[in-house]
């Protein structure tokens, strides 16, 4: 059988005190594979010792890539590159935090080898994590697949194997604000899961804070579904109807009875009431046209400060062709 090359993709944003160990673990679980490998850690913009520390295993290590973002862009975009990079026939994304078990690669590869173009870690427990992340991120995964229409399995991470085919047909995929999980689904291909246990962090935090992962989940949502631009329309009628109920309250309360012009204070409810779902609505269309703006400006999806080892002919910044930014193989001084 030819030898067919994996790809393994590392995205890391201040992870100093795992990276190390995350390198060891893979190489371990990778050297016992019987085809070559290539491990590719992509550094977001770390402002801690991560880069130094990659640049040094690059130093001892041909096996290892690095692609050195210039400044943070985000963990899907750093998935991107990654994959833009990847010149293996399969290519593999795990956290770099060791929460996806490396161990589970071989599992994958060989479904990979029964036919499947995508294989992708489902979590069937999940440890270490508070209960706030479990419940929010059990919650996201069904809203979720309540809203769009493409299957996007639940419980999934972007800890996955995908197939050169799904690899080059998500190069083709230039949107922004980026669910890459969501995109490996809408692609289609023949998919298939493989169950693992998500272990708790090696060290060092979550870098999910609740304002990313919330920013996250509306990228999810906005980019698989128009429902909450809907939610106007359907928030809209439900008030007008309730409006016109009540429109006919005040008016036989007007002809029939005395009790009319008392309430300042009703008045103030309702206008508070529907100032505040304006304006929610309001924010969600703003929200949609910024995403619009974002594709519009047509930048780069990341900016490359440099790449060691990187032997792909691929472009420097996201998905246009070679750019001036960046220099390929320029060496760091630490790099022994
Ligand atoms: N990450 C990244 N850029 C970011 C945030 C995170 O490259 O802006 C990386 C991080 O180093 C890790 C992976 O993405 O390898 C997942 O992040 P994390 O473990 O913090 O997320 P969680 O598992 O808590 O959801
Ligand atoms: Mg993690």
């Amino acid at each position: 059988m030819k030898q067919q090359v994996i790809s393994v993709v590392v995205p890391v944003y201040n992870e100093e005190a795992v990276v190390f160990e995350s390198y060891k673990r893979l190489t371990g679980v990778l050297k016992a594979l019987p085809d070559p490998y290539e491990l590719i850690f992509v550094n977001d913009g770390s402002r801690d010792a991560t880069a130094d520390i990659l640049r040094r295993i690059c130093g001892t290590d041909p096996a290892v890539h690095l692609i050195d973002f210039a400044r943070n862009f985000g963990h899907q975009t750093a998935i991107t590159a990654g994959m833009n990079y990847a010149s293996g026939d399969a290519v593999v994304v795990i956290d770099a935090d060791l929460q996806d078990p490396p161990e589970v690669i071989p599992a994958m590869i060989d479904k990979w080898r029964e036919g499947y173009d995508v294989v992708y870690g489902q979590r069937a427990k999940r440890k270490g994590e508070t209960f706030f992340k479990r419940f929010t991120s059990a919650a996201f995964y069904r809203v979720l697949q309540k809203l769009t229409d493409v299957d996007i399995p639940v419980d999934t991470g972007d800890f996955r194997l995908i197939d050169r085919k799904v690899c080059d047909a998500l190069k083709q995929v230039k949107e922004r604000n980026r669910y890459v999980r969501g995109i490996i689904s809408w692609l289609g291909f023949k998919q298939t899961g493989v169950e693992f246990d998500r272990d708790k962090r090696f060290a060092g935090e979550t870098k999910y804070p609740l304002k990313k992962m919330l920013r996250f989940a509306f990228d999810a949502i906005a980019s698989f579904s128009y429902k909450p631009l809907k939610l106007a329309s359907y928030v809209g009628v439900t008030v007008s109807i309730t409006g016109f109920a009540y429109l006919l309250v005040v008016v036989y309360e007007k002809l029939f009875t005395t009790m009319t012009v008392t309430g300042w204070t009703s008045m103030m409810a309702v206008s508070l009431f529907f100032n505040g779902v304006v304006l929610m609505m309001l924010g969600i269309i703003g929200e949609y046209i910024g995403r619009i703006y974002d594709e519009a400006k047509g930048r780069p999806l990341y900016v490359v400060r440099e790449t060691l080892h990187v032997s792909g002919a691929e472009k420097l910044t996201g998905g246009e062709p070679a750019p001036a930014h960046g220099r390929e193989g320029r060496r760091h001084p630490l790099a022994a």
